[in-house]
């Protein structure tokens, strides 16, 4: 029997047979890794907080007959907030989705990194409805290596200064000269949105006070951008 140790955030959990739940945790050092937590549907189960959605802590899994079982729970973060306010429960969703959807069974700190930072920011500050999820989501594809460059073409590197185009087939911001038939104008409004909160780090996204339609038109934008690049769609309440 193999012991592991792994630091990671439960990202999906099902029920399993009659008393068990079959988890899926995202974990620094594995990527995701499936894991059975044993008899924790009674009122009483050791470990039954510790099984939920979001919840961040070091777990030690006994392998048996190919089989993870958690044998040990400690809490670094539970992310109690995420699941008391309706919008930020659904936000954190959209994010735990795209972890779900793009982690593999690697690991990957860089992401990780940025997922423990999105969660944290969702959950301790008062940000507009999905500005951390845009936040997110604009790392998200500067690490997969599609950075979005706001200052410059990227195709001719001009500095861009009349219209702007959205290049769906490369992810990237393109001038007029280098606009193609998958290109389509982004909004002036759009793109002061993303750039400003591209430049503005988690901790401080709190101060951007941007409209409704601006937040909702830059997710849409990025959503239609994440199945372009990735080839499929994430979870948007
Ligand atoms: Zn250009």
């Amino acid at each position: 029997m193999a012991t592991t140790k792994v630091k990671g955030i439960i990202i999906e959990n099902k029920d399993y047979k009659e008393k068990d739940i079959l988890a899926t945790i995202y974990t620094v050092e594995l990527g995701k890794v499936r894991a059975l937590f044993k008899g924790v549907k009674g009122e009483k189960a050791k470990m039954k907080a510790h099984k939920n959605i979001f919840t961040f802590a070091e777990f030690v899994l006994e392998n048996t007959k190919g089989n993870n079982i958690v044998s040990q729970v400690d809490l670094i973060e539970g992310f109690y907030n995420l699941s008391q306010d309706l919008d930020k429960f659904y936000e954190a969703c959209s994010i735990v989705d795209i972890v779900k959807k793009l982690g593999n069974e690697q690991s990957d700190p860089v992401f990780f990194l940025e997922f423990v930072k999105a969660l944290k920011n969702l959950n301790y500050s008062v940000v507009l409805k999905n500005i951390t999820l845009i936040k997110f989501l604009i790392n998200v594809f500067k690490g997969a290596g599609y950075p979005i460059n706001f200052s410059e073409c990227a195709s001719c590197k001009a500095k861009i200064t009349g219209k702007k185009y959205f290049n769906l087939d490369f992810g990237e911001i393109v001038c007029g000269n280098c606009r193609k038939n998958t290109s389509f104008e982004i909004t002036p409004l759009i793109f002061s949105c993303l750039k400003i909160i591209n430049q503005t780090p988690y901790e401080k996204l709190k101060s951007i006070k941007i409209n409704d339609e601006g937040i909702t038109d830059s997710l849409i934008l990025l959503s239609d951008n994440f199945e372009w690049r990735f080839g499929c769609k994430f979870f948007i309440a």
